[in-house]
Order: structure tokens, then sequence, then C-alpha cells
């Protein structure tokens, strides 16, 4: 185990309260012995705001209560406002061209802004192998000093290393299947049950068990965390449902369900 922050400053991690961030969080800091700054990009539009601020309190906690992480190696997360851009924004233009290809949910433009504006060092973003791993693939370079998986962008006037300029990769090299039996081995998984993944959320509490998160839990449920009876019937009327019905009544039913 390295010493705490190894000079350099906390690490960045962007942290959403979700799996795959926190999965990073208790890497740095258990593993690595890293002291960890974590930011949160706060859109009061997303219904799951709420909830994943408040998991975000609890977490840390958590991590903290069961020695995993001394309280001086998390850091309170900074809380950044989601900005807004500017239409002739460089980040809007690159995300456009990238979308041109790639579907590439806007959230990235404002993330990408939000750490710019606050000059983030380096944010971590937990994307791993095969999610979007392709737009990276030619600008890759491993971060000097860091493990060998920290990926960041060489630098360059293309799309994608404009966009993803403020931010480096540590899971880029690691499978669904290599992070769920490393978080298995390492005794994580009761502090990963307890992360958020419902993008939109029943009475701000319980996960709806219609959203794609929601769905992949429960048709994949050997990482995720449990649904509860409201989204698992929400599920079964919804989601199964529709999938019998004929295309042209299939959406306008499942709009039916929309909250
Ligand atoms: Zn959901």
């Amino acid at each position: 185990m390295s010493a705490f922050g190894e000079g350099h400053g906390p690490v960045s991690l962007l942290w959403t309260g979700g799996w795959d961030s926190t999965f990073r969080l208790l890497q740095l800091v258990e593993d690595e012995g890293k002291v960890v700054q974590p930011y949160y990009v706060d859109d009061p539009e997303r219904p799951s705001a709420t909830i994943e601020k408040r998991t975000l309190r609890d977490l840390r906690l958590r991590i903290i209560e069961e020695g995993r992480a001394g309280a001086e190696q998390i850091k309170p997360p900074i809380i950044l406002a989601r900005p807004t851009l500017d239409s002739d924004d460089p980040i809007l233009s690159a995300h456009a061209a990238i979308n041109e290809n790639t579907r590439l949910g806007n959230q990235y433009t404002w993330l990408a802004k939000a750490v710019e504006k606050a000059a983030v060092p380096a944010a971590e973003m937990s994307i791993k192998k095969g999610h979007l791993a392709h737009l990276f693939e030619p600008y890759l370079k491993a971060e000097a000093g860091a493990g060998d998986g920290a990926f960041r962008l060489s630098e360059s006037s293309d799309p994608v290393p404009v966009l993803f300029r403020n931010f480096s990769f540590p899971l880029l090299g690691w499978t669904y299947d290599e992070v769920k039996d490393y978080a298995e081995q390492k005794g994580w998984n009761d502090v990963l049950s307890r992360t958020w993944f419902c993008a939109n959320p029943i009475f701000s509490s319980k996960p709806c068990g219609t959203c794609t998160p929601c769905v992949q839990s429960i048709e994949r449920p050997s990482r995720r965390p449990k649904i509860g009876a409201l989204g698992i019937l929400r599920y079964w009327l919804v989601v199964r449902v529709r999938r019998i019905l004929p295309a042209a009544i299939a959406w306008r039913y499942q709009e039916a369900f929309r909250r």
C-alpha cells in the first residue's frame, strides 16, 4: 500500500453513488491507500439527484465505519452545479461530432464543462472496457506515475480528446466480469449493494423497475442491488408486458406508465 496521496494531493474522482464509481473509490482508498476528493455534478432536473447525494453521504460513512478508509481519506464530496454551455462552446461541437457515429448522452457535455469550470485536476471517470472504450482507444496513453490501468487521452483537436480532455479512465482495462469478481474477492459486495442505480426513483426512494439500469439489474442480478417488490411489480407490468405487445401499441403502453 502506498502512502496517502503520495504527496500529489487527493485523487479527484467523479462519484455518482453508482456501482462503478464506488468500486473505484474502494480501490483507491483500500487497495491504494490514497486520499480521494469526490466530485458530484448536481443536475436538479434529474429525478435521482436527491437520492444520489444521500447515497454518497451514506456510502462514505459506511466505508469509513467498516474501516476500509480513514475518515481523512475520503473527503466530503464537492457538489458542482450542472453548468449551462454557450452554443459556441467547443465541448458542444465535439459532442455533436462524436454523436454522428455513437450515441453519447448529453450528460458528458455538462460533466466536461463542470470539471473544466472548477479546474478539477484529472478527474477519474469510471468507464469500463466495452462501454464507450472504442472511442478512446486511438488516443489512450498510460498516465505517468499511475497504476497500469489509468489512462488519459493524448492531446489532439479531435472531438473525443476535446470532450474528455480533463478526465482519466482508471477502469478502462477492466471488464464487467473482472470488476464483479474482484469486488467479491475483496468483500466489497455489501457496500456495493448500497449503491444507487435507478434513474427514475419512485417516492425519491424506491427503484422504479422500468428504467434501463433497473431492467439490467433485474435481468443480470449477479452484482446489482435489490430492486424491491414495487420495482419488480412495475417491471412485470410495464417491461415484460410491453415486450409481447405489437410495436405500435408497445410504445403507447409504456408511456402510460411513465412518471
Ligand atoms: Zn429505475
